[in-house]
């Protein structure tokens, strides 16, 4: 998902990164203890505030003009920048613990590097984008966030639905994040709003394409959790995908399900659409609360940064024996 204009975020997030240093070696910098503590995102009103994110672990707000970039732990990879909505994948493929990752539509590499943040010095995020200019831009965003331990990421540029699922055995969680119409993103999504009429084909031909990649993601014969999102706020690119792949029999044969509210960022007020899950709840209100609870909504500028969903689907882990 790309990242908000700077100028219009009402809230620049930022989050520690945990694989090159720890909580306090940034809270005992200058610039961050100078900062006054705010208890929420509305007390953000003008520079030298800073807000504890209540939902990501180790993500901070501050106001858009706060110059954090051009502190040395910006500079030095101890924080990224990084919309809140945008590291909700990550934090909810990890409420269960993965050693080998894939991030299947990576570029430029905010999932990336924020899946490499849970795993441990000796797991794997498996990164792979299509597009050759990204994969340049990938690269620097994944050296400067991993520094030493650049095993921790193994960059492949390539079409991800031509990955053979099988060379994958030991990966147990993916991210999707594939391109969508980014109408979450601000400018975009109030331009889309001016007009009469959505391009309903466009949005088809989108959807078409996210469905085909998640699909592949649950093909990884050792995974149990695939998480999907894009930054689009159309019911067509997120619950529609959730239900078509619900629906599919051979996700349905394979043991996928959604994963519900209580494993997927529970305490995140705004779910997905109830009334989209009509069909496949067969009309039963309390199903459709409950499959619609497990996804995740951001509205743009409202919930502090840029539109956003996400969902989970979940299967039983592989047994070992
Ligand atoms: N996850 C990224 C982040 O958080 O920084 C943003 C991903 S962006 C929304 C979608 C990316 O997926 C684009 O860079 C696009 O080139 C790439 N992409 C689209 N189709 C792909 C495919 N079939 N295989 C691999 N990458 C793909």
């Amino acid at each position: 998902t790309e990242e908000a204009d700077g100028d219009e975020t009402p809230v620049r997030w930022f989050r520690i990164n945990t694989i090159r240093c720890d909580n306090a070696a940034v809270a005992s910098q200058p610039w961050f203890g100078a900062l006054q503590r705010v208890s929420s995102i509305d007390e953000i009103c003008q520079p030298g505030v800073i807000y504890h994110d209540e939902y990501i672990p180790h993500l901070y707000g501050v106001h858009p003009r706060e110059k954090i970039t051009s502190t040395q732990a910006y500079l030095d990879g101890q924080i990224i920048i990084q919309d809140r909505a945008s590291c909700f994948p990550a934090h909810i493929l990890n409420y269960t613990p993965h050693q080998h990752i894939i991030d299947a539509c990576a570029a430029p590499g905010n999932k990336t590097t924020h899946n490499a943040s849970y795993v441990a010095a000796n797991g794997v995020v498996y990164a792979f984008e299509r597009d050759p200019k990204r994969v340049k831009v990938l690269k620097l965003m994944c050296d400067k966030a991993t520094g030493p331990q650049r095993k921790l990421i193994q960059i492949t540029n390539a079409d991800f639905t031509s990955t053979n699922p099988s060379d994958f055995d030991l990966v147990t969680g993916l991210t999707v994040d594939p391109s969508c119409s980014g109408s979450g993103i601000f400018g975009r999504a109030l331009e889309e709003q001016d007009k009469e009429e959505i391009d309903t084909e466009r949005l088809a031909k989108l959807a078409g394409f996210q469905f085909k990649i998640v699909k592949h993601a649950l093909l990884f014969p050792g995974a149990n959790r695939v998480v999907y999102s894009t930054c689009s706020i159309h019911p067509h690119e997120n619950e529609r995908v959730v239900v078509d792949l619900l629906s599919d029999l051979q996700v349905q044969a394979q043991g996928w399900k959604l994963d519900l509210r209580n494993r997927v960022l529970p305490k995140w007020p705004r779910r997905g659409w109830k009334e989209e899950f009509s069909a496949v709840a067969g009309g039963d209100e309390a199903k459709m609360e409950e499959l619609a609870g497990g996804c995740v909504r951001a509205v743009p500028k409202e919930d502090g940064g840029i539109g956003f969903f996400a969902a989970c689907f979940t299967r039983e882990p592989r047994s070992t024996a």
